[in-house]
Formats: structure tokens, C-alpha cells, sequence
């Protein structure tokens, strides 16, 4: 992990103390991620669709963790949590009930294989899995269908979401996504 040092690839860690560089009263949290935001402007998703462009990028680039027959697992770009994961049917479809049973079969079954390869890699606890229907009940992207499966740890719960709206994510993305394609069964 580099994460929890300021600069250098290097293995060893180097105190504060022995760099140059005036002490203040600040802590850092180091975000190199966070430029591929900053790049993409305030608001990536206004293009198109995101799930139905997804597909056709390849799995690294689009957060892509496992392809299905009718549906398929990303993780999502803005998590709640690390290992925040959406199941999504290929099909531009908005609601629930007009998933076809083919759709909503592989949606379960692929929360149920998301929960299992979460529970492995990540050691959670616990998770939030739900549906939001509808931009008035909270969709980000109400067009088009998306189960989170979120996990949840005991000691997740911090004070960065209530003081400065900010989450806390401990591991990149791209470090997620590599586990949990690796950890996902054949
Ligand atoms: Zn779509």
C-alpha cells in the first residue's frame, strides 16, 4: 500500500519528521483517484447511458466484475462503500416490473454470487441490497434498472459523510474491481 504515504514508490516508509517541509495543523488523505473525476467534470453521466455504455468498454475501464447472459456486475463509480457493486440487466429497462423473468433470474442470482465473492474478499459483515425506483426515490440513473449490493462492516460507520459530505474509501477502484473478478466463481 502507497496510499498512507505522501510520495515515493518506495517500500520503506519514511517519517514526516526526516522530509522537507513545514509542519501545519492539517492531516492529508492522499487522493491521486480522485483526478479521474476531476477530469471528467463535475457531472460524467450526463452523456449517455452508463449501464448501457458499459458493455461495450472493456472490463478495466468500465468497472466491469463479472458478464452474465442477461445481465452483468460493475462497481459503482461513486460507492457508499468499498466493494459498492451494481447488477444491471444489458437491456435499457427502468423498472423492476418490466424486467423480463430471464432479467430478474440472473439479477438474483448474480446479488447472490456478489454477496458470496464480497463476504470472501472483503470480509464484510453485513450489506444494503435494494432498488431505488424512480428519481424521486433517490436513482441516480432512473432509466435504466440497478441493484446495489453494498457491504457493510461494524466499524464502517464514520463521522466524514455528516461533517464535510465526504466518504472515506480505504481501497482504489481499480484494486476492487481486480479482486473481485479474480475471487468471482467460473
Ligand atoms: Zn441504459
Amino acid at each position: 500500500m502507497t496510499s498512507s504515504h505522501a510520495g515515493g514508490s518506495d517500500d520503506a516508509l519514511v517519517a514526516a519528521s526526516d522530509l522537507p517541509g513545514v509542519p501545519d495543523e492539517f492531516q492529508r488523505l492522499w487522493t491521486p483517484h480522485r483526478m479521474a473525476y476531476i477530469q471528467a467534470g463535475p457531472e460524467p453521466l450526463k452523456h449517455d447511458c452508463p449501464f448501457c455504455a458499459a458493455p461495450s468498454m472493456s472490463d478495466e475501464d468500465a468497472l466491469i466484475v463479472h458478464r452474465g447472459v442477461h445481465a452483468y456486475v460493475l462497481l459503482n463509480l461513486f460507492p457508499y462503500n468499498s466493494g459498492h457493486l451494481l447488477v444491471c440487466p444489458y437491456r435499457h429497462v427502468g423498472l423492476y416490473d418490466e424486467a423480463t423473468a430471464e432479467e430478474i433470474d440472473e439479477i438474483s442470482r448474480l446479488t447472490q454470487t456478489a454477496m458470496r465473492t464480497l463476504r470472501e474478499t472483503a470480509r464484510c459483515h453485513g450489506f444494503n441490497i435494494g432498488m431505488n425506483q424512480g428519481e424521486v426515490a433517490g436513482a441516480g440513473v432512473a432509466a435504466h434498472l440497478h441493484q446495489h449490493v453494498v457491504p457493510r462492516w461494524a466499524t464502517d460507520a464514520n463521522f466524514f459523510p455528516i461533517i464535510a459530505k465526504t466518504k472515506a474509501l480505504p481501497q482504489l477502484l481499480g484494486e476492487v474491481r481486480q479482486s473481485l473478478a479474480d475471487a468471482w466463481p467460473a
